[in-house]
């Protein structure tokens, strides 16, 4: 009986030991995923603009230090253990391209001096996010996109028609995101080659995910954001598989920082 009481003690406070002290040590990257901004809505896909800014002003006094996909790849392409500057590193994307990031999200961006990723579903540009069931909203035309500064503001690809990659051929795959570089290239975008999948959608099979890596490669893709709820730590174990934090708009603050901090909320 006492073996038990000490085999349970301790591997409770083994993990422990490792979830506060060991984890929050190692080289790490949190790559945060939002969609929408909206002053007076709140759910799974949309922040107001003050919960976008508190989360900003919090990320900034609790010195985790904003990167750009420019650094994220140069030390994914080194196979480095760690960013220069330390281990909190954040990377701010947004899904979808939508108007309201560049009405809402871009000013308090600039204001900070906060760098973000915006992943484009190209064939919806200028149009409406159709493929949403409700609350559908407008999308960025290529002119709105080019008065963001290049600076702050980097663009990524988010597949042509917003489909879903699980559910698709490698062929019809490879034709949608080679519209989609193809849509950027004419509407002279510029974007850094990385993609975002969208609905988190990823084949199945192992057979099908290294088709897909061969498209990827094929067209040089150098890295895919899915949704995971997990930090990413150094070096990356799948540089296409690499993991967001999903931020809803339901959550609290405190549900915002155990997320940023432990990956996933308790
Ligand atoms: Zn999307």
């Amino acid at each position: 009986m006492i073996f038990v009481v000490i085999f349970v003690f301790g591997s409770v406070l083994l993990a422990s030991v490792w979830r506060w002290f060991v984890q929050p040590m190692r080289p790490s990257l949190r790559v945060l995923m939002y969609h929408k901004l909206h002053p007076s809505r709140q759910d799974a896909l949309t922040l107001t603009p003050k919960q976008f800014e508190d989360q900003l002003v919090w990320l900034k006094e609790t010195n985790y230090r904003f990167v750009r996909l420019a650094e994220v790849l140069a030390t994914a392409d080194a196979q480095e253990n760690t960013f220069s500057d330390g281990r909190r590193a954040v990377l701010l994307t947004f899904d979808d391209g939508f108007l309201s990031n560049l009405t809402w999200a871009y000013p308090i961006l600039v204001k900070h001096q906060v760098p973000a990723v915006f992943f484009l579903p190209t064939a919806f540009l200028g149009k409406s996010s159709s493929w949403e069931l409700q609350n559908a909203e407008a999308i960025l035309t290529s002119a709105q996109l080019k008065t963001m500064s290049p600076l702050l503001i980097e663009f990524g690809l988010h597949s042509h028609q917003h489909l879903n990659y699980g559910k698709l051929t490698t062929a019809q795959i490879r034709d949608d995101l080679s519209a989609c570089i193809q849509t950027l290239h004419a509407a002279q975008v510029p974007f850094v080659p990385v993609f975002a999948y969208p609905f988190g959608g990823r084949p199945k099979s192992s057979k099908k995910t290294e088709e897909l890596y061969g498209v990827f490669r094929e067209l040089g893709i150098k890295m895919a954001f899915r949704i995971g709820n997990r930090i990413n730590y150094w070096p990356l174990a799948d540089r296409f598989q690499t993991q967001r934090l999903d931020i809803r708009g339901t959550e609290s603050m405190e549900d915002f920082k155990q997320k940023v901090r432990h990956g996933k909320l308790f």
